[in-house]
């Protein structure tokens, strides 16, 4: 298991200490420059067990943060069932790519119990779980909080048919891909100020097939998955399946907007697709449009070859709301296979 490389140089009384690349721990946020410090140090979701400030998870809501709250006494455990529902839902948001932050009042009782319950619901012994938090405050403070573990591991079991692993890992790394995508779109931004632009001022690209690249894709995917909440997030994908999230029979919904669009306004703005910020202005400095499609569509050549070890002569691009149902996965992998089987020209009726 990969052991996060920073974390014995952490100061113990950090206001984030990291236990892995993706779960972090702490004492409770009081001011909002606490806040702002959880939001530079890349905190996306908050487990929330502070049962004696009640008004708190609202005030983590408004400043940004995906908050799951767990209201838990102080020297107090949950009991199995309410505990087992929100470590099921930081294995998501950390699956998803969020970084997850375990606070109580201090960040040391409550806090170290769930996070160490997490590590056990991962497969790790009780061993590695102690060497994990021992150089942090967080650890279980009483008798019923060591109790509750010893029970919840026993539940877990040992049962492992490969190397416990705390966060999926990432094949491509993907930093740099978006960061070069974000200055191409700040470019973008830059050149389109002051006009008028779908999404805001009118929505006339948003009841249009809207087409992105695979770096768009993968990039909005990513931004669906860490910025939003949980339950926005499965709304959304609902919207994009075209059902009411009811379940068996579910009623195809009526819409021919875009899912992203709320209310006649663009929800995704700042992340919306290049497709959408040109939409009136295709001829923007010719030469200049020529050469941001030339470099966003050289980024997904580029991540194409890391993902698939294989280049592509050609552009591909997915269908947005493929892209937000998450259906485009399936898509990429049908490309992949047909370059595996030594087609890289992807055929125009077969574009998917
Ligand atoms: S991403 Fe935003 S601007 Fe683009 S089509 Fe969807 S709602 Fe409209």
């Amino acid at each position: 298991m990969q052991l996060w490389p920073f974390r014995k140089k952490q100061k113990k009384s950090s206001l984030v200490s990291w236990v892995t690349p993706y779960l972090a721990v702490g004492p409770a946020p009081m001011s909002h420059a606490h806040l702002q410090h959880l939001k530079q140090a890349g905190i996306d979701a908050i487990l929330n067990l502070c049962a004696e400030f009640p008004d708190l998870p609202e005030i983590e809501r408004r400043a940004g943060f995906d908050v799951y709250y767990l209201p838990v006494e102080d020297e107090e455990t949950p009991d199995m069932e309410t505990m087992d529902n929100a470590l099921e839902w930081m294995d998501e948001s950390i699956y998803l790519g969020k970084k997850v932050l375990v606070h109580c009042r201090h960040g040391i009782g409550r806090t170290g119990t769930l996070t160490a319950a997490y590590l056990l619901r991962k497969g790790l012994t009780s061993r590695k779980v102690n060497k994990l938090l021992n150089p942090l405050r967080s650890q279980p403070a009483n008798y019923n909080q060591w109790s509750l573990l010893r029970q919840y591991g026993r539940l877990q079991g040992r049962l492992q048919i490969r190397e416990p692993s705390l966060e999926q890992k990432n094949i491509v790394d993907l930093t740099p891909f978006f960061k070069d995508l974000e200055v191409l779109l700040n470019r973008v931004e830059i050149n389109l100020e002051g006009r008028r632009l779908c999404g805001r001022e009118h929505i006339l690209c948003c009841s249009l097939d809207v087409r992105v690249s695979l770096v768009e894709a993968v990039y909005i995917s990513h931004k669906i998955n860490t910025v939003l909440t949980r339950e926005s997030r499965q709304e959304l994908i609902r919207k994009a399946c075209g059902t009411n999230g009811t379940g068996e029979g579910d009623e195809p919904l009526e819409c021919s907007l875009c899912p992203l669009n709320q209310n006649r306004k663009c929800s995704f703005f700042h992340h919306r697709p290049l497709a959408c910020r040109l939409f009136d202005y295709s001829d923007l400095g010719s030469k200049e449009y020529a050469d941001i499609m030339d470099q966003v569509g050289q980024l997904s050549r580029n991540l194409f070859l890391a993902f698939g070890g294989q280049f592509l002569q050609q552009d591909i691009n997915f269908d947005l709301t493929r892209v937000i149902s998450g259906k485009y996965v399936q898509d990429f992998f049908h490309i992949l296979m047909q370059c595996a089987e030594g087609n890289n020209r992807i055929s125009p009726e077969k574009e998917l």
